[in-house]
C-alpha cells in the first residue's frame, strides 16, 4: 500500500508578462488535520501560490495532486469542489445579511414544502459556529461585527461547505493580539476536526505556534520544506532572504541637511486599531524608509499624515508649522504629497492623456494660482518628462499605454509641479521591472537632493536598504527598530524586528 500526501503541489511555474512569479515551487501536506505554514518575502510568490491551489490561476508548469490523483484545478468552484476554500483579506461578504446567510451563502439551503426552510437553515449555521466553538449571534448583520468576527463567519462558511483544506492568506495581519489569538483556537478546533490548514503569516512566532510543517518560499522558488522541528527561526530567516542578497544592496541614498529644521516632525499620532504613539521626523533632503509587515501600520501612519485616516491623538509639523491632519486638500495646501501604493486606483487615471495626469495636481491649484497658459503648460510637460526620462509616444496618449515603471513616474511626477516639502510613497516600486526600479529610486534621489524630504514606505527590504538614509521598522502599529543605513546594518536583524513582535 502506497501513502499519498494528501495534497501535493510539485514544479509550479507562473509567468505574468515578463515577470516570473513563480520558477519551481512545490509544497505538499502530508495528511488530514495538519496547519502547514508557508513563509517568504514580499513577492516571493505566495500569493501566487495560493492563488493555484484555490483555482483563481492556472499554472504555466507542474503538477498538482490531491490524495495521490492528479487534478485540475480550473477555477474556485472546481476547488471547492475538491475540497479546498480560500480566505483572504480580500474575500468577499455580504455585509447586509445576518452570519447565518453568510455562513450558509452559495450552498443549498434547507427545503421544505413551502420554500427555504429558514429554521433548518439557520439550525445548521448555529451547528457549524458551535462545532467551531465561535460564540456569534446568527442573526446580527455581518456589517455590524468587528474584522475578526467576520473572518471567523467566512472561515465558518468555508466549513460548510465541506472544505478540507482551508487556505489562510495573511489572517492574522489586520487583527490585534488578543484577536489573533481567538483566531488560532478555532485553527486548533479545525484541526482536530480533521480538517488541514495553509497558513500564511510573516510572523514567525505564529508559525512556529501554529504550525506541523512549513515551506520557505524566495524568488519564486521553494527553497526549504519539512516539519517544524526541522526548523530554527533564524534557518528560515536566513532561507527567506538568501546568504547572497546580504551583499547585493547598492546604497543611494538621499541628501540629508542636518543643518536645517526637519520637514516633518509627527508626535505621538495615534489612530485607533492602526498607530499607537508614533514619532517620527525627516529633514530636507532626507529619505526615510518605512518596514514592516502588512497590518504593521506603515501604510495607516501615511494615510494619517495625509489626513485620509482618523487621527485620534497626536501633532503634525509640516515645515516647521503645525498642521492638523483632516483631508487631503488641507495635506496639500501644507506641502505635503503622497503617491499611494495603488497607482491604478488613487495614484491616476489611467484613460486620462500622459498630459491630463502630469498637470492634475497643478490644475487643482488653478483656482489659487491662475490657469496655465498652454504654453506655460508644455514647458511644464516637456521638462517633467526630460526630467523622469518617461518613455512614450506622446502627451497626448492614455496612461494605460504606458509600462509599470513609466506609469509610476507620472504618479510621482505630477507632484512636482507643485514643490511639494515632504513627499510620502507607499510601495513606490510595486509591479515594476527591475530596470525602471532603479530609475524611479534614481529619480526619488534627485527629488530628494533637491531639497524635498521622502518618507517611504514598502515592503521591500532590499528596496529600503538601498534606497533610504535611515529605516524605521514598524510592528503593530509602533515604530519598534531604526537603523542608519550607512551602518550597514543586518537584513536578518531588521526582518527579526519585523516577524517576531508579538505586542
Ligand atoms: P507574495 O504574495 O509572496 O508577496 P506574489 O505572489 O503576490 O508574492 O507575487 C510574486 C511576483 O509576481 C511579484 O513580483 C509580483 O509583482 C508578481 N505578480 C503577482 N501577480 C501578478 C499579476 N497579476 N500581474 C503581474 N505580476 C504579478
Ligand atoms: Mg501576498
Amino acid at each position: 500500500m502506497t501513502e499519498h500526501s494528501l495534497l501535493s503541489l510539485k514544479n509550479l511555474a507562473k509567468r505574468f508578462g515578463g515577470v516570473h512569479a513563480l520558477r519551481d515551487a512545490s509544497m505538499s501536506i502530508s495528511a488530514a488535520g495538519m496547519v502547514h505554514g508557508l513563509i517568504g518575502a514580499n513577492g516571493s510568490g505566495k500569493s501566487t501560490l495560493l492563488g493555484i491551489l484555490s483555482g483563481q490561476t492556472s499554472p504555466d508548469e507542474g503538477e498538482i495532486s490531491i490524495d495521490g490523483r492528479t487534478v485540475t484545478l480550473s477555477s474556485p468552484t472546481k476547488a471547492l469542489s475538491l475540497g479546498i476554500a480560500m480566505v483572504s483579506q480580500e474575500t468577499a461578504y455580504a455585509p447586509d445579511l445576518t452570519v447565518a446567510e453568510n455562513v450558509l451563502m452559495g450552498r443549498r439551503l434547507e427545503r421544505s414544502m413551502f420554500g427555504i426552510d429558514w429554521r433548518a437553515s439557520n439550525e445548521k449555521a448555529a451547528r457549524i459556529l458551535k462545532d467551531l466553538e465561535l460564540e456569534l449571534d446568527i442573526d446580527r448583520l455581518v456589517r455590524d461585527l468587528r474584522p475578526d468576527q467576520r473572518q471567523m463567519v467566512e472561515i465558518a462558511r468555508a466549513i460548510s461547505m465541506n472544505a478540507r483544506i482551508l487556505v489562510l492568506d495573511e489572517p492574522t495581519s489586520s487583527l490585534d493580539g488578543h484577536e489573533a489569538q481567538a483566531l488560532f483556537e478555532v485553527v486548533r478546533s479545525l484541526k482536530s476536526q480533521g480538517v488541514s490548514v495553509v497558513l500564511v503569516s510573516h510572523r514567525l512566532d505564529e508559525l512556529f505556534d501554529m504550525c506541523d510543517s512549513l515551506t520557505v518560499l524566495r524568488d519564486g522558488v521553494t527553497v526549504a520544506e519539512g516539519p517544524l522541528d526541522d526548523f530554527t527561526p533564524d534557518a528560515v530567516i536566513d532561507a527567506m532572504i538568501g546568504r547572497h542578497r546580504a551583499q547585493a544592496v547598492t546604497r543611494i541614498g538621499g541628501t540629508p541637511r542636518a543643518d536645517q529644521p526637519p520637514a516633518l516632525v509627527v508626535e505621538q499620532l495615534s489612530s485607533p486599531r492602526a498607530l499607537h504613539e508614533v514619532s517620527l521626523s525627516v529633514r530636507p533632503g532626507e529619505i526615510v524608509g518605512l518596514a514592516g509587515q502588512v497590518g504593521s501600520g506603515r501604510s495607516e501612519l501615511l494615510e494619517c499624515i495625509f489626513g485620509t485616516r482618523f487621527v485620534s491623538s497626536g501633532d503634525l509639523a509640516v515645515g516647521g508649522t503645525p498642521h492638523v491632519p483632516s483631508n487631503s486638500a488641507a495635506a496639500i495646501r501644507a506641502g505635503l504629497a503622497f503617491v499611494p501604493p495603488d497607482r491604478k486606483g488613487q495614484g491616476l487615471v489611467l484613460s486620462g492623456s500622459i498630459r491630463s495626469n502630469l498637470m492634475s495636481v497643478a490644475m487643482a491649484d488653478r483656482a489659487r494660482l491662475g490657469m496655465p497658459s498652454i504654453k506655460t503648460e508644455d514647458g511644464i510637460i516637456a521638462d517633467l518628462v526630460e526630467r523622469m526620462s518617461i518613455r512614450m509616444h506622446g502627451v497626448e496618449d492614455p496612461v494605460s499605454t504606458l509600462s509599470g515603471g513609466n506609469q509610476q513616474k507620472i504618479a510621482i511626477g505630477k507632484w512636482l509641479t507643485r514643490s511639494p516639502r515632504v513627499i510620502m510613497l507607499d510601495e513606490p516600486t510595486r509591479g515594476v521591472d527591475v530596470a525602471a526600479k532603479a530609475e524611479v529610486h534614481g529619480l526619488l534621489r534627485d527629488i530628494a537632493a533637491e531639497g524635498a524630504a521622502l518618507l517611504v514606505s514598502s515592503s521591500e527590504l532590499p528596496e529600503l536598504l538601498g534606497l533610504c538614509d535611515r529605516i524605521l521598522v514598524m510592528a503593530q502599529g509602533r515604530i519598534v527598530a531604526s537603523a542608519a543605513t550607512a551602518d550597514a546594518p543586518d537584513e536578518a536583524t531588521l526582518i527579526r524586528y519585523m516577524t517576531m513582535v508579538r505586542a
